[in-house]
């Protein structure tokens, strides 16, 4: 740790995520055949009909600043999706386009957060939501979840969470790491709690919200009358369009909310890169239907690894509604010793499979939760396939 920088950054912990990529790009260069499953990113490429639109914008010289909260076509294309896929009503004055709904969710917590202001996390919760509250000096209250309960909060547990310093609740549904999709009555039962509570604001992170795999619809917190005025939709167009560097998010929230998001970003960032908006208008203005090929191979290969994951001793899966990430209990391994190697916990297990097996995988203790790791099947049949029988062979 270096004196010379802030407490502020030395306080924040590297993204697991991205920390895991990095160490297994560093390891294929030392010759090491790694096989990547803790990075979340489609490995298809962006499809051609946004790659055009943005070759377009390129020749169409859009080049200058864009408005700061994003250009009116794209507002528009935005409000459009919101009411098609969710029915709800936004208008310009609020919604926000950022660089990557990483930064839209940086923005809420900067802008809505004072010191030792608490914001309830259910866990898993997605592995930079803590240190994004805690960079605005908010305090992360982490609710725990087990396999048990398909890893959801329930309305008696936000209940015993809340204290008077309670700000916000933050969740992802589709769930990033567990898959877990809220059905529109749990989020109602979750809404009736904070009903009692009107000063706490809901932050719904819905970007996985098309890679859903039919059994529970996707609901939105916002389509309740009652908490409309106090949620933030946060969404993005990395996953479902495999679009993760092109790095464009959004929020629908309260006219104040966004105000303040739009004056944040306009001392940060002028806006988000102007090609990167133009292809998103294409995108989003688009049918859903258009990216649907994804989500089917993503549901093809749920079931592939899931079988493969449950022939493995000691591994306990959830069946993920959604998303692209399977999040095992792997607790059954703690206290034992593999090939002269101590497994203690989560982060002891993800770092032997990746020395003893090759197969980058994410520890759990990155989500809040410290049974289980979390496995990326946004892979290749064939390196799924491989990783996973490295890991049964490296467990046996
Ligand atoms: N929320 C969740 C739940 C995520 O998994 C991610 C990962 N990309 C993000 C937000 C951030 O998305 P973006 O890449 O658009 O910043
Ligand atoms: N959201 C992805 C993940 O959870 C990408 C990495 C990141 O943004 O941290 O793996």
């Amino acid at each position: 740790m270096n004196k010379q920088l802030s407490d502020r950054i030395n306080s924040v912990t590297p993204s697991a995520t991205l920390e895991m990529a990095a160490k297994a790009r560093t390891l294929r260069t030392e010759g090491k055949d790694i096989i990547g499953l803790s990075l979340g990113e489609p490995d298809f490429n962006t499809p051609d009909f946004i790659k055009k639109a943005a070759i377009q914008a390129v020749n169409d010289n859009f080049n200058s600043y864009t408005p700061v909260d994003g250009y009116v076509e794209l507002k528009d294309a935005i409000i459009t999706k919101f009411k098609r896929d969710n029915d709800l009503v936004y208008d310009k004055s609020q919604v926000v386009v950022s660089t990557g709904a990483k930064q839209a969710l940086y923005n809420v917590a900067q802008v809505l957060l004072n010191k030792g202001d608490e914001v309830i996390l259910p866990c898993p919760y997605w592995v930079s939501y803590s240190d994004i509250v805690k960079l605005a000096d908010g305090v992360p209250v982490e609710v725990a979840t087990s396999i048990e309960t398909d890893f959801k909060m329930t309305p008696k547990q936000l209940e015993a969470a809340i204290t008077p310093k309670t700000k916000m609740i933050w969740y992802s549904s589709p769930c990033n790491p567990s898959g877990s999709i809220y059905s529109k009555e749990e989020l109602r039962s979750l809404a009736d709690v904070l009903q009692k509570h009107p000063h706490i604001i809901v932050v719904s992170d819905e970007i996985y919200e098309h890679i859903n795999y039919g059994v529970t619809a996707h609901a939105s917190m916002a389509n309740f009358e009652d908490m409309y005025d106090r949620t933030v939709t946060v969404n993005g167009v990395a996953k479902a369009f495999a679009m993760t560097g092109w790095r464009i998010g959004y929020i629908g929230a309260p006219a104040y909310i966004a105000r303040a998001c739009n004056k944040l970003q306009g001392q940060v960032t002028s806006g988000a890169n102007c090609i990167a908006q133009r292809a998103v208008i294409t995108a989003l203005t688009e049918s859903p239907d258009r990216v649907q090929y994804m989500v089917d191979e993503f549901k093809e290969r749920r079931a592939y690894i899931l079988d493969l994951l449950n022939s493995i001793d000691g591994f306990k899966c959830n069946q993920p509604e959604g998303a692209f990430y399977v999040f095992p209990d792997v607790s059954a391994y703690f206290g034992k010793t593999i090939n002269g190697s101590r497994i203690n916990n989560a982060s002891d297990l993800a770092m032997y499979l990746l020395e003893h097996a090759n197969v980058a995988t994410v520890t759990g203790d990155a989500f809040g939760n410290k049974n289980c790791i979390r496995i990326s099947y946004a892979a290749s049949k064939k390196d799924i396939s491989n990783a996973i029988s490295r890991i049964k062979s490296a467990l046996s």
